[in-house]
């Protein structure tokens, strides 16, 4: 089969054909029907280690049809229609036990510790795997998974209807957050941004305000439109000064959601302490919200057809991958 092979020790990826993955006993085998190019696969991309080996094929925003299953597998069939979640948990560890798979002690995750996706065939185990209805197309079901982190970000957050919500960062997340806090939460919500064109949907998303950080500092604006301060701050742009934009335009007492930034940065804590603002850090998803996030998809509760920018067949992953890199669309899915 055909698949993007992802070499650690160097930079960039590379399209080989290798053979149909073996499937253990608890694992369903996919026919994959798309998968979705997200930021964390743009950072394996760069990602280049001389010293790291093993091969792995990338990508877990996966949509496909089940095509095989090991003898221990229930409850699916021949020719369901899936998409899967990222996580696979140990089930032994505390976390595990306790429903916080993400936590996992000895996490694995499709496409990152494990062969994922972007190939003709993923096998995955059957624990990972959420039936998908008719009425949703392979290409819409990718956004599960980032819709999922969407979900949970603003889940910790404990989000109260008609509050200020910020998000800072208009990419898959950040847009799929704003639909969630507007149309969900009912709240009051304001993008920032660097891309125009992002901002543009992120009002179709229907966020009252949005900002281009590019043109000015929108901070003393956005503390005037909401009297003072956003109630919750949804960082998720990457970027270590987006993060230090929402210690800024949030209101004492508020909370700051950190969904993107993994990496050591500097920032002025001065106002956490003075505002006893809270930081909360949230990563991926568990069952609860990829079945939240399947669900609203299913029943067309937040259409995503405008965040796919583009889609390339599987042997354009190359080409997929630059196109990414000039954010020219929102989401790019590979067609295997
Ligand atoms: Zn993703
Ligand atoms: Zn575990």
């Amino acid at each position: 089969m055909l698949a993007v092979i992802k070499n650690p020790s160097e930079v960039g990826i590379s399209l080989e054909d290798t053979s149909i993955p073996e499937f253990s006993p608890w694992e369903v085998l996919l026919k994959v029907k798309a998968v979705g190019i997200c930021g964390s696969d743009l950072r394996i991309f760069k990602y280049a280690d001389p010293n790291r080996r093993g091969n792995y094929i990338p990508g877990h925003e996966v949509s496909g049809e089940v095509v095989e299953m090991g003898e221990k597998v229930h409850g699916f069939k021949k020719g369901d229609r899936v998409a899967t979640e990222i996580c696979i948990g140990c089930a032994i560890c505390r976390y595990c036990r306790k429903g916080l798979v993400n936590l996992c002690e000895n996490l694995n995750e499709i496409g990152v510790t494990m062969n994922g996706g972007m190939a003709e065939y993923v096998a995955v185990p059957a624990r990972n795997v959420h039936r998908i209805p008719e009425n949703l197309s392979f290409e819409e079901a990718t956004f599960a998974d980032p819709l999922a982190c969407s979900i949970r970000g603003l889940e910790l957050a404990g989000i109260k209807p008609f509050s200020w919500v910020a998000i800072l960062g208009p990419g898959a997340i950040g847009l799929l957050a704003t639909k969630v806090a507007k149309d969900i939460r009912r709240s009051n919500v304001i993008v920032t941004g660097t891309n125009d064109n992002r901002l543009e949907l992120a009002k179709e998303f229907g966020a009252e305000h949005t900002f281009n950080i590019r043109n000015s500092d929108p901070t003393e604006e956005i503390l005037e439109i909401t009297n003072g301060g956003v109630d919750y701050a949804f960082e998720a742009a990457g970027n270590p000064n987006a993060l230090q934009q929402a210690i800024d335009i949030t209101r004492k007492n508020g909370s700051i959601v950190i969904m993107t930034v993994h990496k050591k940065i500097q920032i002025d804590v001065e106002p956490v302490i003075r505002n006893e603002l809270t930081l909360i850090g949230s990563i991926c998803y568990n069952y609860k919200e990829f079945d939240q996030a399947v669900d609203l998809l299913a029943k067309k509760k937040l259409d995503v057809k405008p965040l796919i920018g583009h889609t390339f067949p599987l042997k354009e992953a190359a080409q997929a991958f630059d196109f990414c890199f000039s954010r020219k669309g929102v989401k790019i899915i590979l067609l295997p």
